[in-house]
């Protein structure tokens, strides 16, 4: 058996300075030697553990046979963003998880196949104009993220007219404003959007609906036959302790979207400073924990360093994400729970952290953080504080009957949520959760809400 290949990456010692892309993608040779290793299973489990159901032996198999426009096809039928998916996916847990070579060998490298066509079609130009045939009907989407998007592309193809509403200057989301530019270049992600353009989906940017327009409006007054809300969970969690309102305390949302929204990392070119100094503190153990990290190191500071209350083993950020932090010079402060950020005339100075000790095994498996009793005082001149997001209510507070959660999430039954044609899905129903999961409730949302309208109005 081949071994799987490698997926070969910028050098860690220029990279943590600089914001080009990390991963370089697969050479030809690589994408040979790596489809080759497909068992092409009789029942794929990859594709079952892939939540939009991409025929992957099939692409696979299209690759082998040299016919890369063909195997793009097959996948932008079931996936309208491979270039993103393929580069930002925790395919370990999806289709790659499942992978029956896994078992015994290493499963194949599904994501960086994907990525390849992906690219391969930006590059060649090669985009299929489809033929859809208006059926009269429209429907609106709240948010242009992921799930979004791929919600307005299935039900557009279906015939219906399409009107996205998102809050933002740019769409895509979490695509545009929280991934940064060195794991997913905005021009992969902006070539990929502008595609759906050419499918008639009406964008609508700079529209906060609940401010610019109330969903009722929408429903009422816009004759829309349902609506879908994907606006995901933007809004970060606090700490709720002291000094949190220091200036050079950041919530990496908003650290990141100054960087990669309105382009702080090429300051004075575009007028969005983000002061960050040498030492930055950046508590959370996620995979935005690691993306801030990674910023803040490229953005200059000497030291950064992660701030997380259990150890390295429970860090539910993917492994991948933490090997590349290290090899960029990001360090570790573990077993310690921030407890308090000095300041000094507003400006902060320094991190008080608790000393955890790990106990017993907790719900999610892991060792629960203990507290010691002893305090540890660290030097900073930033924080950025990346404890997870949830739901912005704005939604919830202006729209009469929408029943959420006591975390802000909208409740549905499927994607139906309290109110009669209006439905919703990704984030802002699961949670922070991944581009491809909000992608695929997108996808079959787009099926329920077209029988929904062919039986309530035909
Ligand atoms: C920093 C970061 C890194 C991540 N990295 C990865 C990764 O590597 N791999 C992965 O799979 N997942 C990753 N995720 C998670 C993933 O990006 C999300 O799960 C996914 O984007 C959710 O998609 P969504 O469409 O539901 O919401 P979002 O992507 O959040 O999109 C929602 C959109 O709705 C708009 N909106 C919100 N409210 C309104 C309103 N009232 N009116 C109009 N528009 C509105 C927002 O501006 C936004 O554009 C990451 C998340 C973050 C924050």
């Amino acid at each position: 058996m081949t071994n799987r290949q490698m997926m070969p990456l910028q050098d860690k010692i220029i990279r943590n300075s600089n914001f080009t892309e990390v991963a370089l993608g697969f050479d030809l040779k690589q994408v040979h030697l790596e489809a080759s290793r497909c068992l092409d299973c009789k029942d794929p489990r990859c594709v079952k553990a892939c939540p939009v159901k991409i025929n992957i032996p099939k692409f696979i198999k299209e690759i082998l046979e040299e016919k890369y426009e063909v195997a793009y096809q097959t996948i932008y039928e079931d996936n309208i963003l491979p270039s993103v998916c393929g580069r930002v996916c925790p395919q370990e847990n999806q289709c790659e998880g499942d992978c029956i070579l896994g078992i015994k060998f290493e499963s194949v490298s599904i994501g960086a196949l994907e990525r390849f066509l992906g690219d391969y079609s930006l590059k060649h130009q090669i985009f299929k104009q489809e033929n859809i045939i208006d059926n009269g009907h429209k429907v609106a989407v709240i948010g242009s993220g992921p799930a979004g998007l791929s919600f307005a592309a299935s039900i557009r193809r279906l015939g219906y007219k399409t009107d996205i509403y998102e809050a933002l200057h740019d769409y895509g989301g979490v695509l545009r404003y929280g991934i940064p530019e060195f794991r997913l270049p905005k021009a992969v992600v902006g070539q990929e959007i502008q595609r759906l353009e050419s499918l008639g989906i009406q964008f609508n940017k700079n529209t906060i609906i609940g401010k610019t327009l109330t969903v009722e409006q929408l429903m009422k007054e816009y004759d829309y036959k349902a609506l879908f809300i994907a606006s995901g969970a933007g809004l970060p969690r606090s700490l709720n302790i002291q000094g949190e309102n220091l200036n050079g305390v950041y919530y990496a949302n908003e650290f990141l979207t100054r960087v990669n929204l309105m382009k702080a990392y090429q300051f004075p070119k575009h007028p969005t400073p983000v002061k960050v100094g040498d030492t930055v503190c950046v508590v959370g153990g996620g995979n935005v924990a690691m993306d801030a990290a990674r910023v803040a190191k490229r953005l200059g500071s000497k030291n950064v360093f992660i701030l997380y209350r259990r150890d390295m083993n429970a860090l539910p950020a993917r492994k991948e994400e933490v090997e590349h932090a290290v090899e960029e010079g990001i360090e570790f402060n573990l077993l310690l729970n921030p407890v308090e950020i000095i300041g000094k005339d507003y400006e902060v100075q320094a991190v008080k952290a608790e000393i955890m000790e790990l106990g017993e095994l907790d719900q999610s498996g892991r060792h629960r953080p203990m507290p010691t009793g002893q305090f540890k005082t660290i030097k900073i001149d930033s924080c950025i504080i990346a404890i997870g997001q949830s739901p912005n209510p704005i939604l919830k507070n202006t729209t009469k009957d929408l029943k959420t959660d006591k975390k802000d999430r909208i409740m549905v039954k499927g994607y139906q949520t309290s109110i009669p044609g209006v439905f919703a899905g990704g984030d802002i129903v699961t949670g922070a959760a991944t581009v491809i999961e909000a992608m695929g409730a997108g996808k079959c949302a787009a099926e329920e809400i077209d029988k929904y309208i062919k039986d309530t109005f035909s």
